[in-house]
């Protein structure tokens, strides 16, 4: 098996990625997910077409940490039926419609009764809003403003053929073995239902990072795993503690799909090896991308990065959570996605890897002044495999200046601001030249 570079990915192999991510989602989209059920299930079997996932089923009342795995919900039919017959917010027609975790109900009340159990957003009158209610017994349904306007005074019957029972909350996993022990967590949550952005985009970046990785040599052991929010990564790291000091870098994935410029949350240090490479990466390669600190109210990488877990683990979007209209709305849906924007995020998430990869120290074997690089065929080349001549030469010059054994391809790239992946070839190409060697491991 080879490794990868990510300067040699084609615009075929990247729209192929593409095509597949969207076509994944589009089967996904139908599903109903939430934190536990059958949902989930096929969810995680669909995905395992890509790479094959180990699914754990956790027990309802199991202990995880502070928290307790709830009762297993499932829904096969809900609507309101007005005297007349006709019927709102069916769930058949979109799976928003019902209150996530609603238990099961078969009562007619006058329209003012119900109001209170109906959940709208005035402000988008034809957008359903996502509702859902884990841990407190509750019923309701979310229709757009505009059908809860249409719904004529008179009696309502509310069906919500549900289902509440111990069961269990699934997991499923991935583990791509790399030459080390040392272990990168990729994250996706797996609880929202019918939501393209969020989740279903990081399910499907998550999904062909691991298909692409399979076929890899890589350094990294790749753990990916797929889990509802909150309370899956909980169980997950609950169930797992004694395997969490493998891991060295993590990474959550969520709203990747959209046309917005990327942005990386950091990880609680700010300061850790994957916010680093993250950070050389969007510098580089997407100069309207933007970084933001770590905050408590983020996704699952805030419980990543709890005091007693400590795994630096930072967060890949596009949207920035509260700032996109369509977030937890039926407009989450497959028309803001495009194939393009789920490939960029694709490979910028294997830049990043390629940095976590390649980053290593070299010594420069003609430290003496500068080496004469046209005499070894290293100077103005032009074409080739990058078109960035100025950048070549830079990173070439960048390597020998700062090739000390001290250095590393990491700290060279955050000091020149040139692409890590062309550096990394640059190093290549003067290793080949016996320009630079690689320098002893300071740790051995
Ligand atoms: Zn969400």
């Amino acid at each position: 098996m080879a490794g990868f570079q990510t300067i040699s990915l084609s615009d075929a192999e990247l729209g192929a990625a593409g095509s597949t991510m969207l076509q994944l989602m589009e089967e996904l989209y139908p599903l109903c997910r939430s934190i536990t059920g059958p949902g989930v299930r096929d969810t995680l079997h669909r995905v395992s077409r890509l790479a094959p996932l180990t699914l754990t089923e956790v027990p309802t009342g199991t202990p995880v940490f502070d928290w307790t795995v709830p009762r297993e919900w499932s829904v096969t039919e809900a609507y309101l039926e007005h005297e007349s017959g006709r019927r709102f917010a069916e769930f058949r027609r979109h799976n928003l419609h019902v209150v996530g975790y609603s238990v099961p109900v078969d009562a007619t009340m006058p329209l003012e009764a119900l109001r209170e159990r109906l959940h709208t957003l005035p402000d988008h009158p034809d957008w359903i809003p996502f509702r859902s209610s884990y841990y407190r017994e509750d019923w309701g349904f979310c229709l757009s403003e505009r059908e809860r306007l249409s719904m004529p005074d008179g009696h309502y019957r509310a069906v919500i053929r549900s289902r509440l029972h111990d069961g269990s909350l699934t997991l499923g996993e991935f583990v791509h073995r790399g030459r080390s022990d040392e272990e990168v967590l990729v994250f996706a949550h797996t609880c929202h239902p019918s939501l393209c952005n969020d989740n279903l985009s990081g399910i499907v970046v998550a999904a062909q990072l691991a298909a692409f990785l399979r076929e890899r040599d890589t350094r990294y052991t790749y753990r990916f795993v797929f889990a509802p929010a909150t309370i899956g990564s909980i169980a997950w790291m609950a169930l797992n503690e004694s395997r969490l000091e493998n891991i060295r870098h993590g990474l959550v994935l969520a709203m990747l799909g959209d046309a917005g410029p990327l942005h990386y949350h950091r990880s609680r240090s700010g300061r850790a090896t994957i916010d680093r490479a993250a950070a050389v990466v969007l510098r580089a390669c997407y100069p309207d991308a933007g970084a933001i600190d770590f905050s408590p109210w983020g996704f699952d990488e805030r419980q990543f990065n709890t005091p007693g877990i400590k795994l630096p683990v930072g967060r890949l979007n596009r949207a920035l959570t509260g700032e996109y209209p369509q977030e937890h709305t039926s407009a989450d849906s497959l028309e803001l996605m495009s194939a393009g924007a789920l490939a960029e995020s694709w490979r910028a998430c294997l830049r990043i890897f390629e940095v976590l990869e390649g980053d290593r120290r070299y010594l420069n074997l003609s430290p003496k002044g500068e080496p004469q690089l046209g005499r070894r065929g290293l100077y103005r080349q032009t074409g080739g495999y990058y078109d960035g001549v100025a950048d070549r030469q830079m990173g070439l010059l960048w390597l020998l200046n700062q090739s000390d054994g001290e250095a590393s391809l990491l700290d060279i790239a955050e000091r020149s601001g040139i692409e890590f992946g062309l550096l990394a070839q640059c190093a290549r190409d003067l290793e080949s030249a016996g320009l630079l060697a690689p320098a002893p491991d300071p740790r051995s």
